[in-house]
């Protein structure tokens, strides 16, 4: 198997585990009761938390289960275990009561009818829960940069049906520890969090590039890439860049 195939089948089984978490949380949902979330919501909140620890831990231990998998494979000096990451302190009660706020909008603001709120609330508490374990998944091989001296980067696997977002992550190729390691031409063209960016309900995961290995991208990423330079040649600026490759992706035949 390729360092490509191996990529894949490890977004697979991360896909997997998010659609278990998706079929798991939907019951969770009938705990909220109709005039009476001031209770019910907490409870539910409560349960979601229990299933997301759960789900987290093992998208963690899958997570380092690939680790030291490509590890191993990529035949790389010395005993490396990564610890698997956990959900950030607070991180996963702010997302859930994010996700339900628009159940309390007051009548004067003119809210849409509850029904259609109450829906739009349990989409978004899916999406954040499966970012919260997906991230749970991609922390552990991020933060094992860190500390095994033998890796050398860490690269975003995307489906060929991505969004124009993700493509344009996933084109920009590995990012590795150091210019020097990348050989001095890094093309990061973000700032701040860079590249390590990842939306609700997305499937992409991330896999490490270790010594001696070179990362090479399935073909359809490659379009992408080409397809940026294309469409972006002519602009200036981050986010008029953005808009440009944005209208290219999305009016691409396939
Ligand atoms: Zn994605």
């Amino acid at each position: 198997m390729t360092q490509q195939e191996r990529a894949a089948e490890y977004q697979d089984a991360q896909r997997a585990l998010s659609a278990q978490l998706v079929e798991e949380m939907a019951p969770l949902w009938e705990l909220i009761r109709l005039g009476a979330f001031a209770t019910t919501v907490p409870a539910w909140i409560e349960a979601v938390l229990e299933l997301l620890r759960r789900f987290a831990g093992m998208s963690g231990t899958l997570a380092a289960d690939h680790y030291a998998d490509e590890r191993d494979t990529a035949g790389v000096r010395g005993i490396f275990q990564p610890t698997p990451a956990e959900i950030p302190p607070g991180k996963a009660e702010a997302s859930l009561r994010w996700a339900v706020k628009d159940l309390w909008i007051s009548k004067a603001d003119n809210p849409p009818p509850i029904e259609e709120r109450l829906a739009a609330a349990e989409e978004k508490a899916s999406g954040v829960a499966q970012k919260i374990v997906a991230d749970v998944g991609r922390d552990t091989i991020v933060q094992a940069m860190g500390e095994d001296p033998e890796v050398l980067g860490w690269g975003r696997t995307t489906g060929p049906d991505a969004c124009f977002f993700c493509a344009l992550m996933a084109s920009r190729g590995p990012v590795y520890e150091s210019e020097e390691t990348a050989g001095g031409s890094a093309n990061d063209q973000f700032e701040g969090e860079g590249k390590y960016k990842f939306h609700d309900h997305c499937d992409c995961t991330v896999y490490p590039v270790f010594r001696g290995q070179r990362w090479e991208p399935p073909a359809y990423v490659d379009e992408w890439d080409r397809l940026y330079t294309v469409s972006t040649g002519s602009e200036r600026g981050t986010q008029a860049k953005l808009r440009a490759f944005r209208r290219a992706f999305e009016g691409r035949e396939d």
